[in-house]
């Protein structure tokens, strides 16, 4: 059916070129490129019968990507490499008139900011092209994007109060690790918390609204409000909501790695002079922390995932839980990745299916929520991430 092209080969890279291959009916050729060709190699390899090609890219670099997409000729271009590369592969898919999905939002390299106005600012362009781009497509955002579309699609006249709750409950035997990309990963979570009320954007200190959630098959755990990027598009796309936050857990000894890290400047993003040399520091301790890619063979427990809603239907007031646990065991025996990994590159697969079968179609940029979420949903489960719905519940929230 189509050709794809998938930028970035770390463990989100990993999981989209399992499942890619895994569903040959839908994706015909497949070449994996990223900056350090070795591991896509790696990737291919484990993957076998020769279903991946392999290139080295530097996705900074439009010149090259426009002459890797013109040898190659996918019919869309998965980005899973960083939020930093965002630009440029949007700038060579225009150019070489071809559609896009990422799932993580611009970020510039030298300012610890994410916001969709970079993206956004290309959708005339797109549209003018008459070429598609996705944004959002993994887990958080993206599946909880799509949950909140599906239900204002069947359950609400109007959703009011939305709280997606992402809980970690996996255990990876390291004393601090971070389940993505450490650099992206610091970046978000150390930042101030902010979330959408009565209309306008209210700000805290990093971490200081928290509370004890109960999330299915785990239990109580400790869930801190942060900002997260779908919250921006999520209120533009459903005006009705009177307020929307975002919650997610992190344990004691993550929190206090983190403010050690903080602390004595580990976390910086402005280049120091290091022995002659130029040294960003959270560079550095990206190099020395563990691979987020290299954490599945020992990662047990699971993930949560969701979205607690509060809304109006047939005049009446109604909560609503829509949610996913994905296990870490089951996702590192079926890719060789941990369960963050894999519910991010899951959801990217299915949003490049739905976009080489017709499904999801338009001229522009859209974020998710902006799609019909019932077909993805409905791929999402066969693919391995299926979900659980519960109806007038106690939120907790
Ligand atoms: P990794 O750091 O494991 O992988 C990133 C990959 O991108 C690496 O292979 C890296 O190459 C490659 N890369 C970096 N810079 C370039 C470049 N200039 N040119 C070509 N390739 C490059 O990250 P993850 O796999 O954990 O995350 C991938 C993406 O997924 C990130 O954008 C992250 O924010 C997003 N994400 C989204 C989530 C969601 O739910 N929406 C959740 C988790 C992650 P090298 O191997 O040489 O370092």
């Amino acid at each position: 059916m189509g050709r794809v092209l998938i930028i970035g080969a770390g463990g989100v890279g990993t999981v989209v070129a399992h499942k890619i291959a895994n569903n040959p009916d839908v994706f015909t050729d497949i070449l994996l490129a990223s900056r350090t060709k070795s591991k896509c190699d790696a990737i291919a390899s484990a993957v076998g019968n020769n279903r991946i090609k392999t290139a080295q890219v530097d996705a900074n670099n439009v010149n090259e990507l426009v002459n890797l997409i013109n040898s190659f000729k996918p019919d869309i271009v998965v980005n899973v490499a960083l939020p930093y590369q965002d630009l440029t592969i949007m700038e060579a898919c225009l150019e070489t008139r071809t559609a896009y999905l990422d799932t993580a939002n611009y970020e510039p390299e030298n300012e610890a900011k994410f916001e969709y106005s970079w993206q956004w600012a290309y959708h005339e362009r797109f549209k003018n092209a008459g070429i598609t781009a996705i944004l959002g497509c993994g887990f958080d955002p993206g599946v909880t994007s799509i949950y909140t579309a599906y239900a204002a699609k069947h359950h609400f006249d109007e959703i009011h109060y939305l709280d997606i709750v992402d809980c970690n409950a996996g255990d990876h035997g390291k004393a601090f690790a971070t389940n993505f990309n450490p650099e992206i990963n610091i970046r978000e979570v150390t930042q101030k918390g902010k979330y959408w009320e009565n209309g306008e954007w209210k700000y805290t200190e990093p971490h200081e609204i928290h509370k004890a959630l109960n999330y299915p098959n785990i239990g109580p755990k400790e869930s801190y409000l942060i900002y997260h990027e779908e919250l921006e598009s999520l209120v533009k796309n459903f005006p009705t909501l009177k307020r929307a936050r975002f919650w997610m857990t992190f344990g004691q000894e993550y929190l206090t790695h983190l403010r050690v890290i903080q602390n004595i400047g580990m976390a910086g993003i402005e280049p120091i002079l290091f022995e002659g040399k130029e040294i960003v520091p959270i560079k550095f301790l990206k190099a020395v922390l563990p691979d987020p890619g290299e954490l599945g063979e020992n990662y047990t427990g699971e993930t949560s995932i969701g979205c607690r809603i509060r809304g109006i239907k047939d005049g009446k007031e109604k909560t609503y839980y829509i949610y996913n646990n994905c296990k870490h065991q089951d996702a590192f025996h079926e890719t060789g990745a941990q369960g963050v990994s894999y519910t991010t590159g899951v959801p990217a697969t299915v949003g490049a299916m739905m976009y080489l079968k017709g499904i999801w179609k338009g001229m522009g940029v859209f974020n998710v929520e902006e799609f019909d979420p019932d077909p993805f949903l409905q791929e999402l489960a066969k693919q391995g991430l299926p979900w659980t719905e519960l109806f007038d519940i106690d939120l907790e929230l």
